[in-house]
């Protein structure tokens, strides 16, 4: 079998909202972590996405794994190529979207790719090529404090110019209103001007399908999950893409508990939320670079109280504690830092007889996943926008959702929890 889809993602939260997004519109979906190697079984699933943790990485380095994901999705005769990053274009000085969306159009022998972060059902909607988050502009939203990837631009024909040597032009919302045949004609205009790359205005729902239509026939389009809606009615059109099951809540026996990694303003709101009704412990970043032992003294900490009900463990901070931690510690250092750390408490957790895991933050999903030592996520049915419960396919059987910081409802730990059986 055939993938129909095949998907890079720049981090496992961005891959689990990708898959998520396909599995609504009907395609089964696999979610494999870091790059397959030649031996790595080829999942029964339309879609097949591959998470990396890329984000924050050197550029170069994240090319090289973009390429070895690539390589991997040819080799099992994809049809139509994904390079997945956040919906609010989360990228350092220097890339990586522009270096990694450049290589893969190299490798794909093609010369014109789409740039659509847009998912308006989580508030992400591009204007006239600018980024909004809810009804305010990217760097007035609080990403502009983001510890590792601060976005003080919202214009991304501006943000991605900075990161690639080629032109980039703009599909504007008059355009995208005038349906499919128009926006084709957009991206050959583009591309017959010298345009590598082209940010598309989407301000809805319906704005992305039509976009998606006029996708068809594109070999690499990059974004959000948002632009994938579109997608999957392509293979359905072709016949290539047929009706199968709907996707169950993972089913597994086991105590459960929340780590959090993100500092993002929602994850406070959760955290806060949660303190409300059940345990919290806070991990201090100080007290990781001083050797204490943090990860033991937060498994002790759990050991008494998990089998009264979940408990919560987090790094989460406002903006002001975690300036000063990076001051003193070093930006890149402190978060691999506390990264690890979470990674570890993880691993001890399951240890203690947890199955149901809730993570939010990107990075640190990807941390605790790698930690677990996952390879591969069934994706199965949405909690919130952008975040459905997952099961690890492996010899631990693992229920996992894997949040993105900002993502989710208040209340997003507890529900989570209260949906499975
Ligand atoms: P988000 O999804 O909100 O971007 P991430 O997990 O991707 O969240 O990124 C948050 C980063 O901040 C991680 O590298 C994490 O280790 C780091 N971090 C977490 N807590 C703190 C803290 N108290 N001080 C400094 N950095 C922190």
């Amino acid at each position: 079998m055939s993938i129909l889809l095949g998907a890079i993602a720049d981090d496992f939260t961005g891959a689990t909202d990708l898959a998520n997004n396909l599995v609504k519109q009907g395609m089964q979906t696999t979610q494999l972590i870091g790059v397959p190697d030649a031996d790595t079984p080829v999942p029964d699933a339309d879609a097949v996405i591959i998470a990396l943790k890329s984000r924050t990485i050197p550029a170069a380095e994240a090319v090289t794994q973009s390429l070895a994901a690539l390589a991997w999705l040819q080799s099992h005769g994809t049809q139509q190529f994904f390079f997945k990053y956040c919906s609010t274009f989360d990228s350092t000085a220097k890339g990586n979207i522009g270096p990694v969306a450049d290589a893969l159009l190299d490798a794909l022998g093609s010369d014109f790719t789409v740039a659509c972060p847009a998912f308006p059902t989580n508030a992400r909607t591009v204007f006239k090529g600018h980024l909004f988050v809810g009804d305010v502009l990217l760097n007035q939203s609080g990403l502009q404090n983001h510890p590792l990837t601060p976005m003080t631009d919202a214009n991304l024909v501006s943000v991605l110019s900075s990161q690639t040597p080629h032109k980039v032009g703009l599909v504007a919302e008059e355009t995208v209103i005038q349906g499919p045949a128009a926006i084709r004609q957009a991206f050959d205009d583009l591309a017959q001007s010298g345009h590598r790359h082209a940010i598309v205005d989407a301000i809805n729902d319906d704005d992305l399908m039509q976009i998606g239509v006029a996708l068809a026939d594109v070999k690499l389009i990059t974004g959000g999950s948002g632009i994938a809606i579109g997608l999957p009615e392509n293979f359905r059109k072709q016949g290539t893409l047929q009706e199968g099951t709907a996707p169950q809540w993972p089913n597994v026996k086991g105590s459960a508990a929340v780590l959090a990694g993100s500092c993002s303003i929602r994850t406070r709101e959760q955290v806060a939320a949660w303190k409300t009704h059940s345990p919290a412990l806070e991990i201090d970043p100080f007290a990781i670079s001083k050797g204490d032992d943090v990860v033991g003294n937060a498994l002790s900490w759990a050991a008494d109280r998990i089998t009264d009900g979940p408990v919560l463990i987090y790094s989460s901070a406002d903006p002001a504690d975690v300036t000063r931690v990076q001051e003193e510690l070093g930006r890149e250092d402190a978060g691999s830092m506390v990264e690890d750390t979470l990674g570890r408490i993880a691993q001890g957790l399951v240890e203690q007889g947890v199955r149901k895991m809730v993570v939010a933050g990107g990075e640190t999903s990807g941390a605790v996943v790698s930690a677990l030592e996952v390879k591969a996520l069934r994706i199965g049915p949405e909690i919130d926008p952008g975040v459905p419960w997952t099961t690890a396919v492996g010899d631990k059987e693992l229920a996992l959702a894997l949040k993105s910081g900002n993502f989710g409802d208040v209340d997003f730990f507890k529900r989570a929890l209260d949906l499975l059986p």
